[in-house]
């Protein structure tokens, strides 16, 4: 994290105050949260519409803060410490990070896209960590605020930051990439994430391409190959070198000989053909993030040995595609953290290609901000799903119910089941469930399905 004296800091930003008399303390990272102040942190309050930081300042300095950040425009800076004052103190965090960035030697991997971020990150983290010190974002501090805090919480030691980047609107991926400055940069995925704020698939792929504006010069750009939105846009980069993964053989990086097993995928890649490598995560899309990823180490070198062994060694956190043992010996796929039409049809399509004898059910939930479209969107995965793949579809929410009329059209009678009250859901299942099947729970996070994966969990 960063460790720098208040002088130090002061010319990192724009101060507003004379700071003389305490320029040489030394500061020791960043907190914006007063009830989780470690000593000689920089305490960044924001005034926010909820509350407004500023007023836990006093506490924080009690706590061991080194120093606090003040914005301009609120009254009585407190007298029991250090205060530099600035004119935003969000702004401060943001130029902050960015100064610090600059002093440091680490390479650094950006991403961004519609899904998978945080998994590429941590498959990437994993490739990598073999052989080099590598940190990376932690959770899903992502955004305006996450990021800086990210950045300012590196050590000078690390050799390569892996640091995810999500939005919500246009230029907010331009801000980050300019404040991260990635040496290689990677696009996942254009989805439909977000649709909602940005109205068209132009639209996002647009804000996403946002990223290599923050590139270094030289550096590369990792992206989907078969993604029509992006070939057309790299066309127009200079000095930057493009790198693409994708199924075909036309893209840098694809994949050989792909065995899906439930519990992770076997599969060789042409960019480290030398091994076979095990991914411990199902599912084709996996796949993809794996290459993404591989694209990155095969930048920095590292070994095919080490690469096999790091992706060997890849967690992802809870609710991202977790398996867990159910009740009557069934299998359980949670992945209740988030769901969209291309993350559910890359589910749907590893579902399809599992190499076992179980008999499937999906319980989908409502994909939430899709905007004017979304009924349309849930009918139409619905219609999409393989009634001789599949054995029951079951649906819970307003949205849901879209995706039960859309599979009704061509499913036999009793096989599609659509609810509005979870524990009835559950009650059902139990009913319908005799132990052989693997059962995939997913929707949107506010949809809470994770309650129904516990529900029909093994007790322990
Ligand atoms: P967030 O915007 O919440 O930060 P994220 O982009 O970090 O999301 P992950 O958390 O890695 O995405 O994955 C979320 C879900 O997206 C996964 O559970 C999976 O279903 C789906 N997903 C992951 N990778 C892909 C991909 N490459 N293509 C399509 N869907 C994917
Ligand atoms: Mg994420």
């Amino acid at each position: 994290m960063i460790q720098r004296t208040i002088g130090q800091i002061a010319g990192m930003i724009t101060i507003e105050n004379d700071i003389t008399s305490y320029s040489s303390e030394m500061i020791k990272g960043v907190s914006i949260d007063s009830r989780n102040i470690s000593p000689g942190n920089l305490f960044i309050p924001f005034k926010g519409e909820q509350t407004d930081g500023h007023k836990y300042a006093e506490s924080a300095l009690e706590s061991g803060a080194g120093a606090v950040l003040w914005q301009e425009d609120v009254p009585n800076p407190p007298g029991n410490g250090p205060v530099l004052i600035v004119k935003d103190t969000l702004l401060a965090l943001q130029d902050l990070a960015r100064a610090y960035r600059d002093e440091l030697s680490a390479k650094v991997v950006g991403i961004t896209g519609s899904n998978g971020k945080t998994t590429t990150k941590d498959i990437t983290a994993a490739v990598l960590g073999e052989t080099f010190r590598v940190q990376k974002t932690e959770g899903n501090f992502n955004n305006h605020i996450g990021l800086p805090l990210t950045i300012l919480a590196l050590e000078e030691t690390t050799e390569i930051a892996i640091l995810e980047m999500g939005m919500s609107s246009r230029g907010e991926i331009s801000l980050l990439t300019k404040m991260a400055r990635p040496d290689v940069a990677i696009i996942t995925n254009i989805g439909e994430a977000h649709l909602l704020d940005l109205g068209s698939r132009e639209a996002i792929a647009a804000a996403k391409f946002e990223i290599v504006e923050g590139l270094a010069p030289g550096g590369l750009f990792i992206y989907p190959g078969e993604e029509p939105l992006l070939q057309e846009k790299t066309a127009s980069l200079r000095n930057i070198r493009l790198a693409a993964f994708g199924d075909s053989e036309d893209n840098e990086a694809y994949p050989m000989g792909i065995k899906m097993q439930e519990r992770g995928t076997l599969f060789t890649a042409s960019i480290y053909p030398e091994e076979s490598l095990f991914l411990p995560i199902a599912g084709k899309h996996n796949v993809m993030n794996t290459l993404a990823a591989l694209l990155a180490a095969k930048e920095f070198s590292v070994p095919a040995r080490a690469v096999k062994t790091g992706l060997h060694s890849v967690k992802l956190s809870t609710m991202r595609m977790e398996w867990r043992n159910g009740m009557k010996g069934t299998v359980i796929l949670n992945d209740s953290y988030n769901s969209s039409p291309t993350a559910l049809r890359a589910v749907l399509g590893m579902l399809y290609h599992l190499d076992d004898q179980k008999d499937k059910i999906v319980v989908l939930g409502d994909m939430l901000e899709l905007g004017e479209r979304e009924k349309e969107f849930h009918e139409q995965i619905g219609e999409e799903i393989h009634p001789d793949k599949i054995k029951y579809v079951y649906t819970y929410g307003n949205l849901g119910k879209w995706i039960a009329k859309g599979a009704r059209k061509h499913f036999p009678e009793g096989r599609v089941r659509a609810f509005d009250n979870q524990d009835e859901l559950i009650r059902s299942l139990e009913q319908a469930i005799t132990g052989s099947e693997l059962i995939v729970v997913k929707a949107s996070r506010g949809m809470k399905m994770e309650k129904v994966a516990e529900a029909l969990s093994a007790a322990n």
